[in-house]
């Protein structure tokens, strides 16, 4: 689609079942929201029959000012993720998809990472040999600095993943710094006249929104802010994988209440179905105004 003078393309790696209930991914969101909303959560967003939460791993792929933009980077494949199996050992052909929206590795100019968890850094590099080697070798990573450093093994920072994150910090994030690929951003970062982004923590420590303005259309690319539109109705409810639940709160009423005021398009990373959604308050929440044009991410068979 085309927002202004950006185009808007979605690359799929993966849709479907993430091996968790809405009761476990969203530990604070109330059956009565699934129930009362079944009729369009279901089954882009939850499985009817098994209960479990579907999900998209999918890159926004921008094209503004005649560079190319790739929003987070997904699992990637052949990665070790021995605490987060649903990830380890991926064989996608993401790369195929990427080709197929016309664009090869080395003509991507910008990486953003949102954050830098497991599902949003995977493509940074790939398996060459027995290295990890970056993927995207004419591109800047741009990389949150404060995510840099809670991630940096170097630290030993606590996060509630666990080990969750295990592997991914130095197979996925290190080569391409070490590459001298990155640039580690602090508040905010203009990457031109159409794409700036901010830092919105609560997720993770280093959580950032990419906003699109261009001409009178707008867009935020939020990452993890949202994982489910269960959570456009239910604000309040977060991830297990929110690092500070209140900040994540706070952030994510935030940024959906400047998109509802701004009649931006949200661009979560995960979302199923059309993979984007126009907002508006309602009540004491958020509702679901109208999706993208994107079809339907589970008929598309690659
Ligand atoms: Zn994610």
């Amino acid at each position: 689609m085309t927002l202004g003078d950006v185009t808007v393309t979605r690359v799929r790696e993966y849709y479907g079942p993430v091996d968790m209930t809405p009761e476990t991914f969203f530990p604070e969101s109330t059956p009565r929201t699934w129930e009362e909303h079944s009729s369009w959560l279901e089954p882009h967003f939850v499985d009817p029959g098994t209960r479990i939460v579907n999900s998209a791993i999918q890159t926004w792929l921008l094209r503004s000012e005649g560079r190319i933009i790739v929003v987070d980077t997904g699992v990637g494949n052949h990665k070790e993720r021995p605490y987060a199996p649903v990830w380890s050992r991926l064989d996608t052909g993401f790369l195929d998809n990427l080709a197929a929206a016309g664009v090869r590795p080395e003509d991507v100019d910008v990486v953003v990472n949102t954050h830098l968890h497991v599902d949003h850094v995977g493509w940074n590099t790939f398996l060459d040999g027995r290295s990890w080697v970056p993927t995207f070798p004419n591109a800047t990573y741009l990389i949150a600095k404060a995510d840099f450093d809670f991630w940096n093994p170097a630290n030993e920072h606590r996060s509630v993943l666990g080990r969750g994150n295990q592997n991914v910090f130095e197979d996925s994030v290190a080569p391409v710094h070490e590459a001298g690929l990155t640039t580690l951003w602090e508040g905010s970062y203009t990457i031109d006249a159409n794409l700036r982004l901010d830092l919105a923590p609560g997720h993770t420590p280093g959580s950032s929104v990419l906003t699109l303005a261009s001409g009178t259309d707008r867009a935020v690319f939020v990452g993890d802010l949202l994982h489910n539109p269960v959570q456009i109705v239910e604000p309040d409810a977060n991830s297990c994988f929110c690092e500070d639940p209140a900040g994540a709160r706070a952030t994510r009423r935030r940024i959906l209440g400047w998109a509802a005021d701004h009649r931006a398009l949200v661009f979560p990373a995960h979302l199923g179905g059309a993979g984007a959604a126009e907002v508006a308050r309602a009540g004491n929440g958020f509702a679901v105004k109208d999706w993208a044009p994107f079809a339907d991410i589970s008929e598309d068979a690659r």
